[in-house]
């Protein structure tokens, strides 16, 4: 199955999570211990990525849309979602994951739109994305 991966605003994220269950995938590496992060994302470092999907379809479970970003959304972030989308078309099943996207301009974009950040450092984040 070919997926294609859109990239979305900081606002359209915000409009879709109101009506789709998403799942926010910050891929940065140790930029997200000193940086604050986006509430209630998942980390799943672009380092360790590849090794990590079978967690991070876990983790992602009942939701439908997944939204990935690093810290400009350029080069992990887009690597990381192919990876993953990748990976969803090997798998046996249906992980109920019908749209991959990318966050444009990444948590750095987010942040400079005034968008709220979550600063605490629980694994995982049980703050409210929005
Ligand atoms: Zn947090």
């Amino acid at each position: 199955m070919a997926r294609s991966i859109a990239y979305v605003s900081p606002s359209q994220l915000i409009s879709i999570n109101r009506s789709t269950r998403v799942a926010i995938v910050d891929v940065r590496d140790d930029e997200r211990s000193y940086d604050a992060h986006i509430a209630g994302s998942h980390h799943f470092a672009s380092d360790s990525f590849s090794k990590r999907m079978p967690e991070l379809l876990e983790a992602v479970k009942g939701k439908d849309t997944l939204v990935f970003h690093c810290a400009l959304s350029q080069v992990r972030g887009p690597t990381c979602a192919r990876t993953f989308a990748n990976y969803l078309s090997e798998i046996k099943g249906d992980a109920g994951i019908n749209k991959i996207m990318v966050l444009d301009h990444g948590f750095n974009g987010w942040h400079a739109s005034g968008r709220p950040v979550c600063r605490c450092t629980d694994i995982p984040c049980k703050g409210e994305t929005l």
